[in-house]
């Protein structure tokens, strides 16, 4: 993903804005005709047929027509998948499934241009029916490009991003053998196999912190005063400081790994009921562990490592020493072995443990390592679900 500044002219603003409401409009109306669909005897309405759909839509409505037909035919796309997750959530057994929702305009954010329809020239980015917009390309776009999102955030900046395919480049990585396990946890970040711990920067918990004050105070302004609207543009000003601080921590941290090591083992975080304890959900590292394991997968494959996915059953439990199973609580942060004596801090047993199903599944296939084992998961006494008196935040 290559994300880049737009200087949009105040002419080009109001009709990117006119974009962006006609979008908003078009995906209310798409999920309209869906549910209306599903309503009357459970059709569903394809991708095909939303597309169809807006071909009449552009009749009744013409400021559609303004909108590049492919960013309209987006719309199908996004809220098609807004039903996929919807589906996948229920199939998951979620309480709270969340319907899609139709969306107002100050949640409405962003256009796609899947294929066409944009064109980098020099500093400018020509966009279809929009016109030649100031771009700062502080790096080349690499790969080639597969859709650019154009998109306002809550302060209105503009951004464009690229997503690109990545080349698989057949390109042997330098180290590997270098092998690592890493631990996702509360204390630090990161616990490393080979005992380095990895802490959320400075700036970031600062700023974290500071915008939880900020949301504090604007949950107590009078609702459509103007005080409201101050605070909740500033909460906007800093929730987007502290997403690129996050993310570009993210990204180092991420091209660390992939540089330095052949093989990095992870915790599989998809399986069911990891993270989503209340108390959990609420903590620093929270959004961070996904996105740092999307930045590993992807960087990985451009650098020609591998990361490895084992089934986090018991991976703060067991002895990395020696294999006996030593439940504790989370609050107990240390690891210590009746059978073999082994006292070493909890988070690094664990990532040692990881490191080492990794090593048991690259040689032994995966089921090895208790793939599918969400049951047990559940009723095992691991750290990350007990969490009774954790001090988070
Ligand atoms: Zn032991």
């Amino acid at each position: 993903m290559f994300r880049y500044r737009l200087y949009p002219d105040s002419k080009q603003i109001s009709i990117l804005e006119k974009n962006l409401s006609a979008t908003c409009f078009l995906y209310n109306k798409l999920l309209e005709a869906k549910i209306k669909a599903y309503k009357n005897g459970g059709k569903s309405l394809r991708k095909f047929d939303m597309n169809n759909h807006i071909v009449k839509l552009k009749r009744k409505h013409p400021e559609l027509k303004a909108v590049h037909s492919q960013a309209l035919q987006n719309v199908s796309d996004r809220v098609d998948k807004a039903y996929q997750n919807f589906f996948r959530r229920v199939k998951e057994g979620k309480s709270k499934a969340g319907f899609p929702r139709f969306k107002s305009f100050r949640r409405y954010k962003s256009i796609t241009y899947p294929q066409s329809g944009f064109e980098i020239r020099s500093n400018k980015l020509r966009l279809s029916k929009i016109g030649d917009v100031k771009i700062i390309l502080h790096r080349p776009v690499q790969g080639k490009i597969k859709t650019l999102a154009i998109k306002r955030t809550s302060t209105g900046k503009w951004f464009a991003s690229f997503s690109c395919g990545v080349s698989i480049k057949e390109s042997k990585h330098r180290f590997p053998d270098n092998r690592i396990g890493i631990d996702v946890g509360l204390e630090s970040f990161a616990t490393l196999s080979d005992g380095i711990k990895i802490d959320n920067p400075r700036y970031l918990i600062a700023s974290e912190r500071r915008l939880k004050l900020l949301q504090r105070k604007l949950s107590k302004k009078t609702k459509d005063s103007e005080n409201r609207r101050k605070a909740r543009l500033e909460v906007a000003r800093l929730h987007e400081l502290v997403t690129s601080q996050r993310q570009d921590f993210l990204h180092k941290l991420s091209r660390f790994f992939v540089q330095k090591y052949g093989i990095i083992a992870v915790e599989d975080l998809n399986i069911k009921g990891m993270v989503r304890h209340p108390c959990l959900a609420k903590h620093i590292n929270d959004a961070s562990w996904g996105t740092f394991f999307r930045n590993l997968a992807y960087k990985a494959e451009e650098a020609g490592c591998e990361v490895m996915k084992v089934s986090p059953n018991k991976t703060s439990v067991t002895c990395s020493q020696c294999g006996t199973d030593v439940p504790k609580t989370l609050a107990i942060r240390w690891h210590r072995c009746p059978n073999c004596g082994l006292h070493i801090h909890r988070d690094l047993n664990s990532a040692r443990l990881i490191l080492s199903k990794a090593d048991t599944a690259g040689t032994a296939g995966f089921q090895a390592c208790g793939e599918g084992s969400s049951s047990l998961f559940e009723s095992s006494p691991s750290a990350k679900q007990e969490a009774p008196s954790v001090r988070v935040g």
